[in-house]
């Protein structure tokens, strides 16, 4: 579905993503995994069509993505930053519904079939109580999930989620991987930017890791992840420990 090949990138003021090759089947969960400022949003706003990388080149579903119009990226591809700002005040209801922008019509406003998809997100995300409330007199958690509900109204093949858990409590966490896992079963492809690395092993079927705009290993978290590699990539010690069916957990070390 996604094809990353030789990806780079430079920022004039001097990061530089090295060549990133990756490869993202249709139907899986992808996350991206690294320290702070190790090229994780850098990659995703290439994989978005955002920006384009130097060299090499990024195929969705066989198009390749700085050649696409937003309004064809849009339809195929679903971004959440990790970072956006609000500038006007809409009400949850309102910036829910924008998510369906892309379907329709210059003139042509909600139809019903539009509002059956919003209603049930919203109510997929918990949101049902705060539908008429203004985006502005909501918590980071709240708002987040806004966000979260307006990305997936678009219904987009491809979901793009840059730490979609930020913000959230335990219990929407939770929900929200479910939601991202049941998507997927349903043919989604979902790339994540995830920081808990044991759900990262929990919910990804393939991952990348970066350090210092370098692809430092790909392929299945659990095939690489070991403690050893957490103390040379984020500087912390971590234990390994087994859960009852036999997996890891990483886990402080007391
Ligand atoms: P991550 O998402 O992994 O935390 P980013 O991809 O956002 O990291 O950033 C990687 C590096 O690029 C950081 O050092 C950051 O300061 C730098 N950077 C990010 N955006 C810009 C920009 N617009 N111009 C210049 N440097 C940037
Ligand atoms: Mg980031």
């Amino acid at each position: 579905m996604i094809r990353i090949w030789n990806a780079g990138f430079k920022y004039p003021g001097g990061f530089v993503l090295k060549p990133v090759n990756f490869n993202i089947a249709a139907g899986s969960f992808a996350v991206l995994m690294g320290p702070n400022g190790s090229g994780k949003s850098t990659l995703f706003q290439l994989i978005n069509g955002i920006e384009k990388p130097a060299g090499g080149t990024i195929t969705v579903n066989g198009s390749e993505v700085a050649a696409l119009s937003d309004r064809e990226r849009a339809r195929m591809m679903g971004m959440v930053p990790q970072r956006s700002r609000i500038i006007f005040d809409y009400s949850v209801d309102e910036l829910v519904s924008m998510g369906r922008f892309p379907y329709q019509g210059l003139f042509a406003g909600e139809s019903a079939e539009d509002r059956a998809i919003i209603d049930q997100v919203i109510e997929r995300l918990d949101l049902n109580d705060f539908r008429d409330r203004s985006i502005k007199s909501l918590s980071g958690g709240e708002y987040q999930r806004v966000l979260l509900a307006r990305v997936l109204v678009q219904q987009t093949e491809v979901l793009l989620l840059d730490e979609p858990g930020n913000h959230l409590d335990l219990k929407h966490q939770t929900l929200l991987l479910n939601l991202l896992r049941e998507e997927v079963g349903k043919g989604k492809t979902v790339v994540a930017v995830l920081h808990d690395l044991n759900q990262a092993l929990h919910y990804a079927d393939t991952g990348l890791l970066l350090n210092d705009g370098e692809c430092v290993e790909s392929g299945h978290p659990a095939d690489f992840l070991t403690a050893g590699l957490i103390r040379d990539v984020f500087g912390v010690e971590m234990k390994e420990y087994r859960s009852a069916d036999g997996s890891v957990i990483f886990g402080l070390n007391p």
